[in-house]
């Protein structure tokens, strides 16, 4: 079957060390200090073969994700971008959603607590927690100190079959009431994965809102609009999206912002105070990736401010410092968190429930190509950021 391989060269930057879980040649938890010269290439890869617990899965949709792109990408000196857990090579891909072929003995499907027949329309968790580890066993299982990532670190979906442990599988059959069309349902299946980051970020980490509470998301790319259409649907008097980017402003209105501010042409933090009528946002979602650029603008939003409390939740990863000052965080009650992954905290069956009770994260897609088009639209996304999320139809 044909797959979307990424390869690169073992080639770890002077002063690297192997970690205690690395692997010399194979596998490293920063990506970008080791592999260099990324290459992209469609290749023939066997159909995997499943155990006990697992479940084959013929794949019927899966998303480009923002790492796609940065694990593909070279810097100056030749490096990928993406900074974690890599094993080169491997199929890329890890926001999907599919068909079950085939269920070993042990792959149980936690809507029936049955074993799973075949025929179930299921999506994936990305992340393999172990289960084992001390973050697992405490409850954390996005902090799993052996983690393993499909598309990443073992093979992905950007392929005809995909085989994943039934403990990451979620079920999809509540979905179909909304969905009619095969495509529809599975391009809202391949979008419960980066839903799921929005919602753990928002609800789980952000300690989520109370009804007539105002937000700010900053930046409109998957993630903040999915946190947009999660945030009004949990009853948030305003959101409040600020974005740069035409397409990505106008996308987050669909998606359930009230407000765009464009910080590049009006005063933000005078903005949203406008909005919330002098009070400010109870919740900030920190969605760009350039917290060195939006910080100041937030402290001023919460500093000026009548509300108190405000959460400021950081999503997106960055190597910049958070230019922060304790005075504000103090006389105002605010606080910053982060929020890292999308796995358990009941996030993926709510998710689900959500968009099968009529929240409709499909907007988010907003192209959809074949298969053996993933490795061109992986380099276009280099620079384009007019595009939401591009999702290939197998
Ligand atoms: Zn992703
Ligand atoms: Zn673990």
């Amino acid at each position: 079957m044909e797959a979307i391989v990424l390869s690169a060269e073992w080639s770890p930057k002077p002063g690297f060390k192997l970690g205690s879980k690395d692997v010399e040649g194979k596998l490293s938890y920063l990506g970008s200090r080791v592999w260099r010269d990324p290459h992209l290439s469609i290749q023939d890869v066997k159909t995997p073969q499943i155990g006990d617990d697992e479940v084959l899965i013929e794949v019927k949709a899966c998303g480009i994700c923002g790492s796609d792109v940065h694990m593909a990408q070279p810097d100056a000196d030749g490096y990928i971008y993406y900074p974690g857990l890599t094993a080169f090579p491997v199929v890329l891909g890890h926001e999907f959603s599919g068909v079950v072929v085939e269920a070993g003995g042990k792959a149980i499907d936690k809507r029936t607590g049955k074993r799973y027949q075949g025929g179930e329309a299921v999506c994936a968790e990305e992340m393999f927690w172990c289960s084992y580890c001390r973050p697992c066993a405490d409850g954390y299982p996005n902090h799993c100190e052996a983690l393993q990532e499909i598309g990443f670190s073992v093979d992905g979906a950007f392929t005809k079959y995909a085989v994943v442990n039934a403990r990451y599988l979620w079920n999809l059959e509540s979905l179909k009431k909304v969905y009619a069309a095969e495509e529809d349902l599975f391009t809202a299946g391949s979008l419960v994965e980066p839903a799921s980051v929005a919602y753990n970020a928002v609800i789980e980490r952000g300690g989520g809102i109370r009804v007539g509470d105002n937000v700010v998301i900053l930046g409109g790319g998957p993630i903040g609009a999915a946190a947009a259409a999660i945030l009004r649907r949990a009853g948030a008097a305003n959101v409040i999206l600020s974005e740069t980017q035409r397409e990505r402003a106008e996308l987050g209105l669909r998606m359930g912002a009230t407000h765009v501010v464009n910080p590049q042409k009006e005063d933000f933090a005078q903005r949203v105070l406008e909005i919330t009528d002098g009070m400010g946002a109870d919740l900030y979602l920190e969605a760009t990736g350039l917290p060195h650029i939006v910080f100041p603008d937030i402290e001023k939003a919460i500093w000026e401010g009548k509300a108190l409390n405000a959460t400021v939740v950081i999503v997106a990863r960055a190597d910049a410092k958070i230019p922060a000052t304790g005075e504000v965080f103090q006389v105002k009650r605010a606080s910053i968190v982060g929020a890292q992954g999308h796995s358990g905290h009941g996030t993926f069956p709510r998710v689900i429930s959500a968009m099968a009770a009529g929240m409709d994260m499909t907007p988010l897609c907003t192209r959809k190509i074949s298969l053996r088009q993933v490795p061109e639209h992986i380099i276009m996304l280099r620079d384009d950021r007019k595009e939401c999320k591009i999702t290939a139809l197998l």
